[in-house]
């Protein structure tokens, strides 16, 4: 076998920008803006998202960081199928690491979501600045790693989160904080049934600082993170820097190292199964359940 292989790179490219910037009193509010897929990840948009966060560090008047996402739902994810999908382009990595684009067998994803995803969502919950995520919709799979790399999440009352990747035969989404967000039997709980949990579980737990009205979403997030910029910047750095290094003491990242090496194996295994590094996973399927689901339960999803 070959080192290297071809492969065609079929994207379709976006003009608009998938990310929007602005900074109000010393708050960055970066805004996905993919809605009409839903706010799934694309490389293009991870990039955009990291660059603003970037812009939010190097800025010294902005002391806090609200990252949310326009239309209906938060993100359904990583982008599995939309005519954007761009795994096959290359991008200027951040990480040092090689390029995935021309890799064969399981080296090409192995490279790339160490990148893409596990790299840049451990980098982005150790921004020095305090993060909150502003939640509506569905807040899905690799939707929920942008929500819990936050240091706080506020939802609205539709907001629910939901990690189906198990039906893919592989243990949860790559940045695996499952058993950290939640008590580890409601972790399993999660990714066994694959199910929504609504925002109010959620918040039940822990997962969740506020719940509002969907239409005062954005309003309440501000008026917290306002609160939150009223603080010296070195305190709210180090309280940070605190907080996360007790969870490293935890387990956190080392558990999740582990649990990315399985996330891998998964992938491989799949592929040569099935051919298929997501085990044929049919998303139109998973949410014409999801809508039954609903359905079942008197929601209007
Ligand atoms: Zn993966």
């Amino acid at each position: 076998m070959s080192e290297f292989v071809e492969r065609e790179d079929t994207a379709v490219y976006e003009t608009d920008e998938p990310v929007l910037y602005r900074v109000e009193n010393g708050v960055a509010i970066v805004t996905m803006c993919r809605s009409r897929y839903n706010n799934v990840q694309n490389s293009q948009m991870t990039y955009a998202l990291d660059d603003c966060f970037q812009r939010a560090i190097n800025d010294d008047a902005v002391k806090v960081i609200v990252l949310g996402a326009t239309g209906k739902h938060f993100s359904a994810g990583h982008d599995i199928g939309t005519p954007g999908r761009d795994v096959t382009k290359s991008f200027e990595r951040k990480h040092l690491l090689w390029d995935h684009t021309n890799k064969p067998g399981g080296e090409f994803l192995y490279v790339r979501e160490q990148e893409v995803y596990l790299n840049m969502c451990r980098r982005w919950r150790d921004m020095p600045k305090p993060t909150i995520a502003m939640v509506q919709g569905g807040c899905i799979a690799g939707g929920l790693m942008l929500a819990w790399v936050c240091d706080l999440i506020v939802a609205s009352e539709d907001a629910f989160f939901q990690d189906p990747v198990v039906r893919m035969g592989i243990p949860g989404v790559e940045y695996f904080a499952h058993a950290f967000e939640m008590h580890p039997r409601i972790a399993k709980e999660f990714l066994f049934l694959g199910e929504r949990m609504p925002a109010s579980r959620a918040f039940e737990l822990g997962m969740v600082n506020r719940i509002v009205p969907r239409d005062e979403l954005e309003a309440q997030t501000l008026e917290i993170a306002q609160r939150v910029a009223e603080q010296p910047r070195m305190g709210l750095a180090l309280t940070k820097q605190a907080v996360n290094h007790i969870e490293d003491l935890q387990g956190k990242r080392t558990g999740m190292e582990a649990a990315f090496a399985w996330h891998h194996f998964a992938h491989v295994h799949n592929e040569q199964v099935s051919g298929d590094k997501l085990g044929g996973f049919d998303g139109k399927a998973m949410a014409a359940r999801n809508k039954a689901q609903a359905k079942e339960k008197g929601g209007d999803q």
